[in-house]
């Protein structure tokens, strides 16, 4: 039997109330007075993960950094990735590049700092390099990332980059950066994000392992995402929300956890770092076509 594709895992770090659904009812200045909740949803996390032995990258806000140094060294402890999620959530088509810059790096010292490792990879907010912004691949590799896994190749009411490749892909002319996309299924002539996030959580489970299934078939690995406050049906309730984002954050909360015990042992998995070395071999001996210059 061959050996099974080994797929990227990916932990988005960040509060309950950092989510782009509740940025027009909380304020970045209200944060500090809200219910913490990441440090008990990372911690069932790291046990979900250590029972079934999975190794993953938790894409870490140097916010949560700053306040939780213990838990984000826990997590390089525990022998899994600890990468940037940026700052405090600000999409990167909202900024320049020098503030982009200044974000990258605030943010990798208070992940540092707390890891004692190095951070070579970043996850941005909402997937928010797109074709509005293609400069931003040239400041991570500026800054010396390795890899990126910031672009969502779909439409998508908040986000999206439909142009760009589904699979690993070097955004830049030169330099060794790797962009990760999040994974896509083709559903009746459409294509979504089926990596993770709300898809995985409202749809049942049998969607996003045929979709997974479908990408490793053909050989080609998974990048997978999910958020502490996903496995968190007890967290504060917002009702000044949206409806749409209030249906999108709350729905099926209590089944997540399940969901994703399950998820983890029915495929393999592993580190996105370690995905990206894999993917650099594969881009190298089968080069994929540039995205769509901007
Ligand atoms: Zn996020």
């Amino acid at each position: 039997m061959p050996s099974p594709v080994i797929n990227g895992l990916s932990v988005d770090v960040e509060e309950w109330f950092q989510v782009g659904a509740f940025e027009k009812v909380i304020a970045r200045a209200q944060w500090d007075g809200l219910d913490s909740r990441v440090e008990r949803n990372v911690r069932a996390i790291l046990a979900m993960f250590a029972a079934a032995d999975v190794k993953a990258t938790f894409f870490t806000l140097g916010w949560v950094a700053q306040r939780h140094p213990a838990l984000v060294r826990a997590i390089a402890d525990a022998g899994h990735e600890v990468a940037s999620h940026g700052w405090d959530h600000q999409r990167v088509f909202t900024m320049d590049p020098a503030a982009f810059a200044a974000d990258l790096a605030r943010a990798r010292d208070a992940l540092e700092q707390a890891s004692g490792q190095a951070v070579t990879g970043y996850r941005a907010p909402s997937f928010s390099i797109d074709a509005r912004n293609p400069w931003a691949h040239d400041v991570l590799a500026q800054a010396g990332y390795a890899y990126s896994s910031s672009v969502a190749p779909i439409v998508h009411d908040h986000y999206g980059w439909r142009e760009a490749p589904r699979f690993a892909f070097r955004p830049l002319a030169t330099g060794a950066l790797l962009e990760i996309p999040v994974t896509t299924a083709e559903i009746a002539g459409r294509r979504m994000a089926a990596g993770g996030g709300g898809f995985f959580r409202l749809l049942p489970y049998g969607v996003s392992s045929w979709a997974i299934r479908q990408v490793n078939a053909a050989g080609r690995p998974a990048a997978f995402y999910f958020h502490p406050w996903e496995i968190d049906p007890d967290q504060p309730r917002r009702n000044d929300a949206p409806w749409r984002s209030r249906f999108r954050h709350y729905t099926n909360l209590a089944v997540m956890a399940p969901k994703l015990e399950r998820l983890v042992r029915d495929f393999a998995w592993g580190r996105m770092d370690e995905l990206a070395a894999r993917e650099a071999a594969w881009v190298d001996s089968a080069p994929a076509p540039l995205p769509a210059a901007a």
